[in-house]
């Protein structure tokens, strides 16, 4: 019989309301924590498993482009080969066959300056007690730095500074009696967002915290079961979907079948609403099987029917912007076209770590169309403005490469007020503009005619059951704690 602790209950972080009230907000922050984008895939039962892990993890490239990992099992051992870089180019045929068996797992990694090392890319491969496991983690845990001191002192050594490989530790060190047992004990003791697969000789394992922060969803292919961050990944490997891995859930996947184990319940969900603002792609189907594409489609909507304004055509600042401009075109009545002409062949530009690369980022990647846009008053949408430089440019390169007579810059989500210590990559809270700047100054900054968001409000009506997400980036309410020493933190963020 399992026996799991309860989860411990969020502390009371106050509102951002309440810490305005109090005079604690938009002061600098001390820490910026480990932020890491990821992309996650699984398979079991597949003689082709790491070639379907390939792909999956070729179409979760969004998710994270720093490195990437394939872990397989035939059965008897595991085998592991991940590098640094983009999935394409790491993964030759030589590679791949290096890789046999009928299980694997796979991980796409993002992560912030300081930590890209290839130590820190996943699958994170571990020998202990009970035999071999490889584990890969879409997440952020935010009291890792706590976990991991107390575990250095109980004697463990860690080999990255991933957040991921304190999980790993906490299984090691666990006195369950099985194996499932030390996993749901380590993941009863960790806070944060956590969608993780594990990978044993004889099966996989997948766990979602209990706020369903990540995305994560189950499918089959030709009788072998497949997981994967997002759905169009099924779509590529022509897998059928089957339901989401539930917030809390621990999956067990081997000889017997499937076996589900609820680690926590009626507990609050926090799923990020951010994954439908920008971070998954358009064509997957999300947090219950809702479509991005169609909710990003109603933002647009929403903010024609809150902040229209005459104008002769409406342009997306692609790829993000695009479905928004379709939505606010449609109830708007203005015309749409693409005026920004986006080369697809380099990343996004915040992949790149080092800040001189991210100053060529726009120019690099986006073009204007003159002759579509002289002497035009046109209305630009874009999901989100972070610190602001990506606006400022776009404005720039309309009105100068463009010769636009007017730029109305609106923006499908709202204010970005809040970093996110989710796994979302956002910047400081001084870095983000909106948490210091009202919206005009904003506008004059990135010299536009006129700059406008999508409300809080019209944003949670729109999506179903909206207290069941995290609005942190947009309220500053953060739903889960951050214990020990990162609250004590957090609250000098905010003092
Ligand atoms: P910024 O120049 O910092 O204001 O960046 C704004 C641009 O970054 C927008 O065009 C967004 O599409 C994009 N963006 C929004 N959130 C993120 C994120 N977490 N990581 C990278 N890019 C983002």
């Amino acid at each position: 019989m399992l026996k799991y602790r309860k989860p411990k209950k969020a502390k009371n972080i106050p509102s951002f309301k309440q810490r305005q009230a109090l005079g604690i907000c938009n002061k600098k922050p001390l820490i910026h924590d480990i932020h890491e984008e990821c992309g996650l895939f699984g398979v079991y039962g597949h003689p082709e498993a790491a070639n379907l892990t390939y792909l999956g993890l070729y179409s979760l490239q969004h998710r994270g482009q720093e490195g990437a990992g394939i872990c397989s099992s035939d059965g008897r051992q595991l085998f592991i080969e991940k590098s640094m870089g983009l999935v394409a180019d790491i993964f030759t045929e030589k590679r791949l066959r290096r890789l046999p068996g009928y299980i694997a797992i796979g991980h796409n990694r993002y992560s912030t300056a300081g930590t890209s090392l290839l130590k820190n890319v996943q699958p994170i491969v571990a020998n202990f007690a009970l035999g071999s496991l490889a584990i890969a983690h879409n997440g952020n845990l935010v009291d890792a730095m706590e976990l991991r001191a107390s575990l250095e002192s109980e004697g463990a050594i860690f080999q990255s500074t991933s957040d991921s490989e304190v999980i790993v530790h906490l299984i090691a060190h666990s006195k369950g009696s099985d194996f499932y047992e030390r996993v749901a004990h380590a993941v009863t003791q960790i806070n944060g967002s956590f969608s993780l697969l594990i990978l044993r000789e004889k099966e996989l394992i997948a766990v979602r915290d209990p706020y369903g922060v990540r995305p994560f969803s189950l499918g089959m292919k030709d009788g072998a079961y497949v997981l994967a961050s997002e759905t169009c990944v099924f779509d590529l490997i022509g897998a059928t979907y089957i339901r989401d891995i539930e917030p809390g859930e621990l999956l067990i996947i081997n000889e017997q079948g499937l076996e589900s184990l609820k680690l926590f319940n009626n507990h609050r969900r926090a799923f990020c609403i951010f994954e439908f603002i920008y971070f998954s792609r358009p064509d997957s189907n999300i947090f219950g099987g809702q479509n991005v594409n169609e909710m990003r489609k109603e933002f647009g909507r929403q903010l024609a029917r809150e902040s229209t304004i005459d104008a002769d055509l409406v342009i997306p600042v692609p790829d993000s912007g695009v479905p928004a401009a379709l939505g606010f075109s449609e109830v708007s009545n203005i015309p749409f076209d693409f005026g920004l002409i986006r080369n697809h062949y380099i990343g996004r530009t915040f992949i790149e770590p080092k800040h001189n690369i991210r100053h060529f980022g726009v120019k690099i990647k986006l073009n204007p169309v003159r002759k579509l846009l002289e002497g035009k008053r046109l209305i630009v949408i874009d999901d989100s403005i972070v610190r602001g430089t990506t606006s400022k440019k776009i404005v720039k390169m309309l009105k100068e490469g463009g010769g636009a007579k007017e730029i109305h810059l609106k923006i499908s989500s709202p204010p970005t007020i809040g970093p996110c210590f989710y796994g979302i990559d956002t910047p400081t809270r001084q870095e983000l503009i909106a948490s210091s700047h009202l919206t005009e100054e904003i506008r004059k900054y990135i010299t536009a005619d006129s700059l406008a968001y999508l409300s809080l409000e019209g944003l949670k009506n729109i999506v179903p059951n909206s207290h069941d997400y995290c609005t942190a980036c947009f309220d500053c309410n953060y739903p889960i704690s951050f214990p020990g020493e990162h609250l004590k933190q957090m609250e000098f963020l905010f003092r």
